[in-house]
């Protein structure tokens, strides 16, 4: 068994750079550290109390952005300037949101050369990932007061859903603000690591991560292995969150007071009085306001008992959604030890007692700020990375794609990058020359679409294939990604069940600054890659055209005419000729003709073998 060295690992992180842990929200945005002094993980604040930042972003006239709390006040003066729920557009394009067009306020536009959206303000266009940059520099900014030092290095988390440009998206955003960006790590990951769940590597453990945000919710099961988290399932609604309860309270007081025709800074006013309504009643009772709309005073009441009757119809929806989690699973209620609560929204008691009963008998967490668990995981992470718990290595998903090379130099990926580990996947392949008895597998890590591009892992040779017509060996190749990053590497032949297999260790590294240039590359690349790749499809296809048409004018001369033995061959000939030219339209063009050509034979030749069998004559092979 052949041994090869990869790291599928980042490498080591000197000890005295601060590494923090940042949450990216939708709503809101926070970053934490592990306390020196204590060990406890802890969200910075800035110079107010608060160590929540709204994700708000507001570009005045003048060209200076104002981010976080103080844009606030923006949303209603200049809605067309200021940018709320940025997250959403991450990594997506006009397609994907132009169904929710109306839920911004902002214009978000798309551009024929340019697929990702972009949104306009005044003249300018910004990407999501600056906007998203925008927020981060204050986020670090707001370390580096606190600490005194640069902060150069974080982990930022995402939803387990987001999939590879969302997180892409965010990597890039945190390099743009100047972040190298150590880990992506899942919310509902952070989320149990920061209740310490996971960091026992002998415990075995399942998890539902119940996270109610302003303006989304997802339910996530996971299984932690020894360190491992693996996200079992993950349900939820984009468009469903705290926002809904304000809602829900704004239309039960315009229907009470009959409120119509309310100017805009008055919906504003009702709206900001129904978010405070749900917040006050986390600590009392019963909620009194008086207010001025139209000119007259107003007094607002809400009730606790009430405010659960209210949002009961949000809360039916998040229950149908755990329902699914749990279903596709494949666990059973009895077999999740925790429940944990995520998300500034599962502070209403209504939530709270309603979660109990979504998962009846299952222990919930909740003793954390759930607006702040996410970052305090981060830190957590952050503090593994940096080599301060030597005994950890956590692992959920792996940064490069490793597959195999196919016929023409081609990358065959196996298991796609950011898949979570461990992970198994089997592919099947076969021969392309007839009598093929040996079958080469190279094992590569990267991004590129030809194998030359990546880097490569591990090779060996499949010996003993039996001689069989080419395409009718059925060969398994199993990837195996274990805990610790190791990837076992097997090949059978399923007929015949001739078996080779190899392990692939990580011993020595890729740097954290490899990988992110071997992504970039692949982003770099992408258009001329593409090109590569459907040459060498078209050079492929060629050949074993060439190669079968060969085969059959051999085995069935005397049933064609000298015209068509000769015709064929002049095709054959300038198909071959062409091999060379590396335009893959022509040799598409001819791979057709020669196709049109030679189909009627194989169907004449076909009804003559027929015609001879019923004659009883035996068949050639
Ligand atoms: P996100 O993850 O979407 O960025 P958060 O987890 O910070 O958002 O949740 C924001 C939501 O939490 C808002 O709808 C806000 O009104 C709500 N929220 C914050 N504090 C409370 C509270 N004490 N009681 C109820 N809801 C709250
Ligand atoms: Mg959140």
């Amino acid at each position: 068994m052949a041994k090869i060295s990869i790291n599928i690992q980042s490498g080591d992180i000197k000890k005295e750079e601060p590494i923090v842990g940042i949450d990216l929200g939708t709503t809101n945005s926070l970053v934490a550290i592990i306390d020196p002094k204590t060990g406890a993980a802890r969200a910075l604040k800035g110079k107010g109390n608060s160590v929540i930042v709204p994700s708000l972003l507001h570009f005045g006239p003048g060209g200076e952005i104002i981010v976080g709390q103080a844009a606030h006040a923006f949303l209603v003066d200049a809605p067309e300037r200021t940018v709320y729920s940025v997250k959403r557009l991450m990594g997506k394009s006009y397609g994907d949101v132009k169904d929710h067009e109306h839920f911004f306020s902002y214009r978000v536009i798309d551009q024929d050369d340019e697929k990702l959206v972009k949104v306009r303000i005044g003249e300018r266009f910004y990407s999501p990932i600056e906007l998203s940059s925008f927020i981060l520099k204050e986020l670090k900014t707001r370390a580096e007061n606190e600490l005194g030092v640069p902060v150069k290095k974080a982990v930022i988390t995402v939803p387990a859903y987001f999939n590879d440009s969302q997180r892409q998206a965010t990597r890039d955003a945190g390099k743009l603000a100047g972040l190298e960006v150590l880990r992506i790590l899942n919310e509902p990951t952070a989320a149990s690591l920061a209740y310490g769940i996971g960091l026992d590597k002998n415990e075995i453990k399942h998890v539902a991560v119940y996270d109610l945000g302003g303006g989304t919710f997802d339910v996530s099961i996971l299984r932690i292995t020894q360190g491992i988290f693996e996200v079992l399932s993950t349900h939820g609604d984009t468009y469903l969150g705290g926002d809904d309860f304000d809602r829900a309270v704004y239309s039960h007081w315009q229907k009470q007071h009959q409120l119509n025709d309310l100017s805009k800074s008055e919906t504003q006013l009702l709206r900001l009085s129904a978010e405070e309504a749900k917040i006050a009643l986390g600590t009392q009772k019963i909620f009194e306001k008086s207010i001025e709309l139209g000119g007259q005073i107003l007094s607002l009441k809400l009730g606790l008992r009430e405010l659960g009757k209210l949002i009961q119809p949000v809360l039916e929806r998040t229950r149908n959604s755990c329902k699914q989690a749990l279903k596709d699973s494949g666990l059973t209620l009895d077999e999740l030890d925790e429940v944990v609560l995520v998300g500034g929204s599962t502070r209403t008691q209504a939530v709270k007692e309603a979660v109990k009963t979504y998962f009846p008998g299952i222990p919930v967490n909740d003793s954390l700020n759930p607006d702040e668990v996410v970052a305090l995981g981060a830190a957590v992470e952050a503090d593994i990375l940096a080599g301060n718990r030597k005994d950890l290595l956590l692992l959920d998903v792996t940064p490069l794609s490793l597959g195999i090379e196919t016929l023409g130099g081609l990358m065959d990926v196996i298991i796609p990058r950011n898949n979570k580990v461990p992970a198994q996947v089997a592919k099947s392949y076969s021969t392309s020359i007839d009598g093929q008895v040996n079958l080469k597998v190279s094992v590569y890590q990267g991004e590129r679409e030809l194998v030359k591009e990546n880097r490569k892992l591990a090779e060996f040779v499949l010996k003993g294939i039996p001689s069989m017509p080419a395409g009718f060996p059925k060969i398994l190749v199993k990837f195996t990604l274990n805990a610790d990053g190791i990837l076992k590497v097997e090949a059978m032949e399923e007929r015949s069940g001739v078996k080779q297999d190899i392990e692939v260790k990580p011993q020595y590294g890729l740097t954290d600054q490899e990988v992110e240039n071997m992504l970039l590359a692949s982003i770099t690349h992408a258009d001329s890659d593409v090109k590569t790749r459907l040459l060498l499809e078209a050079k492929n296809e060629a050949s074993q055209i060439i190669y079968i048409t060969e085969r059959f004018l051999e085995k069935n001369q005397g049933l064609l005419s000298d015209d068509e033995l000769q015709q064929t061959a002049l095709l054959v000939n300038d198909l071959k000729n062409s091999l060379e030219s590396n335009d893959k339209d022509i040799l598409l063009s001819l791979i057709d003709e020669l196709n049109e050509y030679t189909r009627p034979f194989a169907e004449r030749i076909m009804d003559i073998r027929i015609a001879q069998a019923l004659k009883g004559k035996s068949l050639e092979t």
